[in-house]
């Protein structure tokens, strides 16, 4: 078999890539090994503009948000096209609908991805979720003016009536919005873009194996497979083992409670410390932490105890726990993500690295990597892990 990319890892960043060599015309394979706490799993979906306990910018936000925006709204449209005639979810409502139904009818299980007798316009991967920032401390307040005021006046706004929240949170200080936000539906993305490249019979739904790769002058020979190029999209992984373990990776590990909240309106993200996402089936997603100190992938006693604390602590309905969840982030210590080509590899790629951001950065940077493997142009260069040249030549 031959095929011009073989991607290792289906997670956001090898969809992306996949879907953008794709739309540029260059086939591609991608071999994933499903796994159930991937970080792209577990993500609670948000795209916001600002973060962090000083309210920074997100990085590229003006860039990378609206093309972000764009693209999932791109993926959902070409979801539908490919599944014209066989029927796909309605996708999740907007407006007054989004409150009163989010996720509800177009949540889906995962064999469940395009069922029979719907035909909607578009499957709806992303919607608009601004955030309500409730303010912890008087200090935290004052960083909102401050920064209201200053360069994040465009993503800081104010609320008309700051008491409209007490019917469902516990807030002294008031509480501001964080907007234009969005919360990306991660699991019908990830299944339904697997679906279609198990269709198209572009997906081996089995566990990469390095001893079998081989490096040709100009490719690699996977199993049967003969590929001009491979990239690496495989998440942690890369950290582990592989052409790639040098780079400087700072995993982090995060965990998040699904849960069951009577009353709560699901048209926001609320965020108190911790934060409380809407999350597909009309459920929430509450966490998370960023544990550098990790000894195990797995969910925490710890964690559980310390997040249901918080929301008895702040929520003002009744909630039950329905699932935890843990997985560790692919992040880097510079927190840019890791794109191009290896020194002494032209053949061998890597899309990696981006950390708490992934579902803003993904679609941006896999695109500027099909780019560059279609067309030729240039990787922005600090992404380019051609920055890490002297690393990577001791591999
Ligand atoms: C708790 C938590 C919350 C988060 N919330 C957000 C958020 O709200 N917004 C945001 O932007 N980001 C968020 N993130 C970060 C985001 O999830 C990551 O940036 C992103 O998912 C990384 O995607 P990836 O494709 O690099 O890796 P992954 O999602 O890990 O995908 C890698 C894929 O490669 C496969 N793979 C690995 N090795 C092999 C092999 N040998 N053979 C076959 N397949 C293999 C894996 O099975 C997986 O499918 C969160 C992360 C966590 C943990």
């Amino acid at each position: 078999m031959q095929t011009s990319v073989l991607i290792v890892g289906q997670g956001l960043c090898g969809t992306w890539l996949s879907f953008w060599l794709q739309q540029m015309g260059i086939d591609c394979i991608v071999i994933d090994e499903e796994r159930p706490n991937t970080s792209t799993r577990v993500a609670s979906g948000v795209i916001n503009p600002v973060t962090g306990r000083r309210m920074t910018r997100t990085w590229m936000a003006d860039e990378v948000i609206p093309f972000a925006a764009k693209a999932y709204e791109e993926l959902g449209r070409v979801l539908r096209t490919k599944y014209e005639g066989r029927g796909t979810n309605e996708g999740r409502g907007q407006g007054q609908e989004q409150e009163q139904g989010r996720g509800q009818e177009g949540s889906l299980n995962k064999n469940d991805v395009f069922p029979a007798n719907h035909q909607p316009a578009t499957i709806q991967l992303i919607q608009r979720c601004d955030i309500i920032d409730f303010f912890n401390s008087p200090d935290r307040r004052k960083d909102f003016e401050e920064k209201a005021k200053q360069y994040a006046a465009e993503y800081l706004q104010w609320p008309q009536d700051e008491a409209a929240m007490q019917q469902h949170f516990r807030y002294e200080l008031g509480y501001g919005f964080i907007a234009p936000a969005y919360q990306v539906d991660l699991q019908t993305m990830l299944d339904g873009w697997r679906q279609y490249l198990l269709q198209q019979q572009q997906l081996l739904a089995q566990r990469f194996d390095a001893s079998q790769l081989q490096l040709l002058p100009n490719g690699v020979q996977y199993q049967d497979i003969r590929a001009d190029k491979i990239v690496f999209a495989d998440g942690i992984a890369a950290h582990a083992a592989g052409f790639f373990q040098l780079l400087p990776f700072a995993l982090n590990k995060g965990e998040a409670l699904i849960l069951q909240i009577e009353g709560l309106p699901n048209n926001h993200i609320y965020k108190k410390g911790n934060s409380l996402t809407p999350w597909r089936g009309g459920y929430f997603w509450a966490g998370s932490t960023y544990n550098n100190h990790y000894t195990n992938d797995q969910p925490s006693e710890a964690f559980r105890q310390q997040m249901e604390a918080w929301l008895q602590s702040v929520l003002k309905h009744p909630f039950s726990v329905l699932d935890h969840v843990a997985a560790i982030r692919p992040a880097t210590v510079e927190r840019r993500p890791f794109a191009g080509w290896h020194p002494q590899h032209p053949q061998v790629g890597i899309l990696n690295g981006t950390g708490t951001k992934g579902v803003t950065l993904a679609p941006y940077f896999a695109q500027q990597l099909a780019a560059n493997i279609a067309q030729q142009t240039s990787l922005l260069p600090v992404v380019d892990v051609a920055r890490f040249a002297r690393v990577l030549s001791r591999s």
